[in-house]
């Protein structure tokens, strides 16, 4: 490599690094810049300079010093000619949201898609008709989208990215991005700019959550609404895995020679502890053929709360399969918090009043079980983690982010 290619490759890395410590940072002074990305203050004064001249970062006030210096000015990031667009494809309708590189809303849109079972066309009639509209907004405002992202409800892998299974709307696999970008030029266009990702809803929820719950080194997420999902956050980033399966924590074979699962094995946490084995055990299940899941995991939920013999019953064999898989998570990531979404985050001192009854450990010396945490993003999170993911992406290559 020669010099000049090699300090070019080097200044746009330093470009990147400054630009998402800022995206992390929320705002920052060009010293707090330095410090957080170990370049010298020189540097960082040039790279906010570039930043500037393109558009994505502004100085947004000036710090009155408490002592002797010079005030200090904060840096923001801000890229008003840009946006990042998610949608979210879930068991009831279409969301799509348009934010700004910093992570503010800028539009919201969303329709029910009727859940036509096993048509995954017709989701995507929907779906691409809503991000339209979106997209055409965004072009009527002077903004050019720099990432996109779908985000769906069940668990994605291969190459191109396909969904794998989507047992709310009884999808084997399907290429939903194909599918997309056959319906909206937009789309085509982001795709074959390799702007558009499909994500599965568990990995980006968990990236919500870690931010929340102050960027813990490890955290183990497990959600239910639909089927139980979850994630295993190392040093901010979901593990993917050799096949992208990692954190299918529904799929814990926890009960020997159990009955088999959809997934091929047998035992699987989602066949003893899944919502539907519970709601069913509750009474439930007619309510949450009528009214939905989310309706029935609510009564479910109050149920237990108020001390309702079916709902308890239910809920005593449900939270003892997941505390023993929480139990084999401890064990193996070590984690410093779990996180519990979806109908669970309702139910997190139940399930740590069971954890702290196991006492894990080996050998004596027990491990204080990490802090059991319900989430405070609720359904939001995986919206959210979607549009961080993709911020961080678009920042990734701040040069290419130019008007
Ligand atoms: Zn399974």
């Amino acid at each position: 490599m020669t010099g000049s290619l090699a300090s070019a490759d080097v200044g746009r890395h330093n470009l990147a690094l400054v630009a998402g410590r800022l995206a992390a940072l929320g705002s920052a002074s060009r010293s707090e810049l330095a410090q957080a990305t170990g370049l010298a203050r020189g540097s960082v004064t040039a790279l906010v300079r570039r930043l500037e001249r393109d558009g994505l970062v502004r100085e947004t006030a000036s710090i009155a010093p408490s002592g002797k210096g010079r005030p200090r000015t904060l840096l923001k990031l801000s890229g008003d000619h840009l946006a990042v667009l998610t949608v979210l494809v879930d068991a009831d309708r279409a969301t799509a949201v348009a934010s700004t590189l910093g992570g503010e809303r800028l539009a919201r849109a969303e329709r029910r898609h009727g859940r036509p079972m096993g048509d995954p066309g017709r989701v995507a009639d929907v779906a691409a008709e809503l991000a339209d509209g979106l997209l055409a907004e965004l072009g009527r405002e002077g903004r050019r989208v720099a990432e996109a992202s779908v985000v769906v409800w069940a668990p994605v892998g291969g190459e191109p990215t396909v969904v794998l299974a989507d047992t709310d709307l009884d999808w084997g696999r399907v290429d939903l991005l194909a599918l997309l970008r056959e319906r909206s030029p937009s789309l085509e266009a982001l795709g074959r700019a390799g702007r558009l990702q499909l994500l599965a809803d568990t990995a980006v929820a968990a990236v919500a959550e870690h931010l929340d719950t102050g960027r813990p080194a490890e955290l183990v997420y497990l959600k239910s609404d639909s089927g139980i999902g979850g994630a295993i956050v190392v040093d901010g980033v979901p593990l993917d895995g050799s096949h992208g399966l990692a954190g299918a924590l529904g799929h814990l074979p926890v009960v020997p020679d159990g009955v088999r699962c959809g997934c091929g094995q047998r035992g699987c946490l989602v066949t003893v502890a899944g919502p539907d084995v519970l709601l069913a055990a509750a009474g439930l299940a007619g309510l949450a053929r009528e009214a939905g899941l989310t309706v029935a995991l609510d009564a479910f939920v109050a149920g237990i709360r108020a001390g309702e013999p079916r709902a308890l019953a239910a809920w005593r064999t449900g939270r003892a399969e997941l505390a023993r898989a929480l139990q084999i998570l401890i064990m193996a990531v070590d984690p410093a918090a779990i996180v519990l979404g979806g109908y669970l985050a309702g139910l997190a001192d139940e399930l740590a009043e069971e954890l702290a009854a196991i006492q894990p450990g080996i050998d004596g010396v027990h491990l204080t079980p990490p802090p059991v945490l319900g989430s405070r993003l609720g359904g939001d999170a995986a919206l959210l983690g979607a549009e961080r993911t993709a911020a961080a992406r678009a920042l990734a290559d701040p040069a290419a982010l130019a008007p």
